[in-house]
């Protein structure tokens, strides 16, 4: 590792990030003009949806949960379930059962806390979330470190230790650009600036060292380092795992679902059995392939059709269920199949 206490003296003057970020600032649908105070509802909602998953997916699953529930008041209201339903697609479910439950423990409190330590007691609040929403929200002196935070300051400082074994060294190091006092006036432009910089300029793989607000302070590039960093520690092959699902369509194309238990895998989600729920003639329709966190998912499906669905059966039209990706992804292929079928036995 290069970076020493001696080359962290020097530090990036935040006024020259902060002018940049006023020129050159991605304009997102949950963020205020720099400066003005933030809706921590909206920062928080933001920052869950954004946890794992790119800004285009998140757009238009803020602007559908915003026009649902546009306070936390209504959204610790809503059903579970609802809420569930609406995020369905954006992966992750955990994060929609904690944002109801989070939202419900708001509600109670009668609002946001502005304190970064009662926000990390609240559900699926982590210490990133919490300096986000103390940051942007509340104007707290701390600097949220994210991906693109750590890359910035992998890079600044010109540590070369890999990670995930240095993040406690790089988020020393992201924290103490906080020690400026231009940041510690605009923490929550700080904030937005360290990400913007990072998503838009020093990117992962070419870093725009030319254009960037810090060239002339950054070690990594002094050092022709600045591709190369950060480093990381080769990741073990994500194991594969092989399932079958089974698609059971009526003749008004309903699909027949179950509800997950609330933990685990897909929790609290509708998903399609993942044993024949009914005897039928089950047509192999092909495999989908998924990747989650811990491992790697072949799903071959099953499709069938049948007069009439069992009486207590979980249903919803075909083109308007909610469900997790890799089951709207199982439900088109069994789709697919089933509609071959037919147009077959329709041929003359
Ligand atoms: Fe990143 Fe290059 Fe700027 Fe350094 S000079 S912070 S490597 S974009």
């Amino acid at each position: 590792m290069r970076a020493s206490s001696s080359s962290l003296s020097s530090l990036p003057p935040a006024r020259k990030l902060l002018n940049w970020y006023s020129g050159h600032r991605r304009h997102l649908p949950w963020r205020v003009e720099p400066g003005e105070p933030a809706d921590p509802y909206r920062v928080w909602l933001s920052e869950i949806m954004l946890q794992q998953t790119v800004v285009a997916t998140v757009k238009p699953y803020y602007a559908k949960f915003l026009a649902a529930y546009p306070t936390v008041q209504e959204l610790a209201t809503a059903s579970v379930e609802d809420v569930c339903a609406l995020w369905a697609g954006l992966g992750y479910y955990a994060r929609a059962r904690n944002l109801h439950k989070c939202a419900v423990a708001v509600a109670e409190l009668g609002g946001f806390p502005n304190r970064i330590e009662v926000l990390r007691t609240l559900p699926g609040i982590g210490p990133y979330t919490a300096n986000a929403v103390g940051a942007i929200a509340f104007g707290q002196k701390v600097l949220p470190v994210d991906g693109n935070v750590e890359r910035v300051a992998a890079r600044l400082f010109a540590i070369t230790a890999p990670l995930p074994g240095a993040k406690k060294t790089i988020a020393a190091a992201a924290a103490r650009l906080m020690e400026d006092e231009d940041a510690q006036a605009a923490p929550g432009d700080f904030a937005q600036a360290m990400f913007d910089l990072g998503a838009t300029v020093c990117v992962p793989k070419s870093p725009n060292c030319f254009i960037c607000p810090w060239s002339t302070h950054c070690q990594a590039k002094a050092t022709g380092l600045a591709t190369t960093l950060p480093v990381k520690a080769k990741k073990a092959e994500r194991p594969r795992r092989v399932g079958s699902v089974y698609v059971l369509l009526d003749r008004q194309d309903n699909v027949l679902l179950l509800r997950r238990p609330p933990r685990g895998l897909l929790g609290g989600m509708l998903v399609l059995p993942e044993v024949p729920p009914v005897k039928a003639r089950w047509r192999h329709a092909g495999a989908v392939e998924h990747v989650f966190t811990h491992f790697a998912l072949t799903l071959w499906v099953h499709a069938a059709r049948v007069d009439v669905m069992p009486e207590e059966a979980l249903r919803a039209p075909v083109g308007s269920a909610a469900l997790p990706s890799v089951m709207r992804k199982a439900l088109d292929a069994g789709c697919r199949a089933l509609n071959h079928a037919d147009n077959g036995k329709r041929s003359p």
